[in-house]
């Protein structure tokens, strides 16, 4: 170990970096304990529970300035499930989707295999770039992701048809600017930028995607009952859902909003807080000869996760190696991605001065690699 042990005055506070789940602070997990002894363990159709439920709701609202008229949907299953709710229940004929990396993918072919619906709509782009958003005739929804989480490009989120619009917002929402007037289904399961646990969904609705979720489940299409949209929303406006929800997910999220109110006041606080921490990554790796951004056009540059090319002198496996001996954790490469990489989240819960911090470790073990 002696040579490859980081001086501990280098070190990150926190070595939690990985692009998903993100780190959890440790105040918000002290408050699930608080909050939640005499909560877990009780029902969730009783006020306690809902209560957080409705919180969280709120503060979601605050944090995002949401339209009055949207509702704050809630769904068991995480944002994988929610793409075949999607499939089943908001569109109609056939989805125009944008597919520059997995996760926008994945959902894309969501629609594809669904016997109902008509084959998609797919316009691609290389991973590292993102393909420009354009009109869709013929198309009834456009799927956008607002943060492909494993290249670390993201998409502006605009209307640009009649189209109703699906932002998958799982590691994008509470880190990138949004105008929720420009989505239909704006929708993020809770473990990303919202550090809280796996399993639920959450997604503000226009009242025009609730007229759409309304409509399908009206018609003769047949949709799971755990899948259906319409079924969520009416349980979501009474702070519930159909199915047990895990609580402590929606405490801890609910502790995560609070915590960014306060620390940041709304969305546009936490936006250029991101942009600070984002420049010490991006301009670390610019300022190094055997580094820089994967992601060429600055403007697609995500500021919640960022991707790192390293020389290929410099095996990116290795350095990770090293940095996880130390407690650094989780930077490897999308491994689908295939490169010689490092992948940073910078989620609104990991402190500036660690992703600084984390930059100091790597100079260091990449010295010590003799590169
Ligand atoms: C993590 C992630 C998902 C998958 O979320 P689950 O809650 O695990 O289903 C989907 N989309 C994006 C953009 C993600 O980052």
């Amino acid at each position: 170990m002696g040579a490859t042990t980081i001086p501990a005055d280098l070190l990150p506070r926190d070595g939690r970096f990985g692009a998903g789940p993100s780190k959890v602070r440790p105040e918000a997990l002290a408050r699930l304990a608080e909050i939640g002894d005499g909560l877990l363990g009780t029902s969730h159709r009783q006020a306690a529970v809902k209560d957080q439920v409705a919180r969280l709701q709120d503060g979601l609202r605050g944090l995002f300035n949401a339209p009055e008229a949207y509702d704050v949907l809630l769904a068991v299953g995480g944002a994988t499930a929610f793409w075949d709710s999607l499939a089943f229940g908001f569109v109609e004929q056939r989805a125009r989707h944008y597919e520059f990396g997995e996760f926008s993918g994945k959902f894309a072919a969501v629609t594809r295999m669904a016997p109902w619906l008509d084959e998609p709509d797919v316009v691609s782009a290389p991973v590292g770039q993102r393909p420009e958003i354009s009109p869709a005739p013929g198309c009834d929804v456009q799927a956008l992701i607002h943060n492909e989480t494993t290249t670390g490009v993201v998409q502006e989120i605009v209307r640009v048809d009649d189209a109703l619009v699906a932002v998958d917002a799982t590691s994008g929402a509470g880190a990138l600017p949004v105008d929720l007037n420009n989505a239909d289904v704006y929708y993020f399961s809770l473990q990303k930028g919202f550090a809280s646990d796996g399993g639920l969904t959450t997604a503000f609705v226009s009242p025009d995607g609730a007229q759409r979720i309304e409509g399908i489940s009206a018609s003769d299409r047949y949709i799971p009952a755990f899948l259906d949209l319409s079924t969520a929303l009416d349980n979501s406006r009474k702070h519930q859902t159909y199915n047990t929800l895990a609580v402590a997910t929606v405490i801890l999220a609910a502790e995560q909003v609070d915590w960014m109110r306060e620390t940041f006041w709304d969305l546009d606080g936490v936006v250029e807080h991101q942009q600070a921490k984002a420049q010490t990554i991006y301009g670390w790796a610019s300022s190094r000869s055997w580094a820089r951004p994967f992601v060429e056009d600055e403007a697609a540059r995500s500021t919640v996760v960022a991707t790192i090319d390293l020389d290929d002198a410099i095996s990116a496996d290795e350095v990770n190696a090293i940095l996880r001996a130390n407690g650094v954790l989780d930077t490897d490469a999308y491994r689908k991605l295939g490169r010689n990489q490092l992948r940073i989240a910078m989620f609104p819960a990991i402190d500036q001065a660690d992703l600084q911090a984390y930059t100091a470790c790597v100079d260091w073990v990449v010295e010590r690699m003799g590169a």
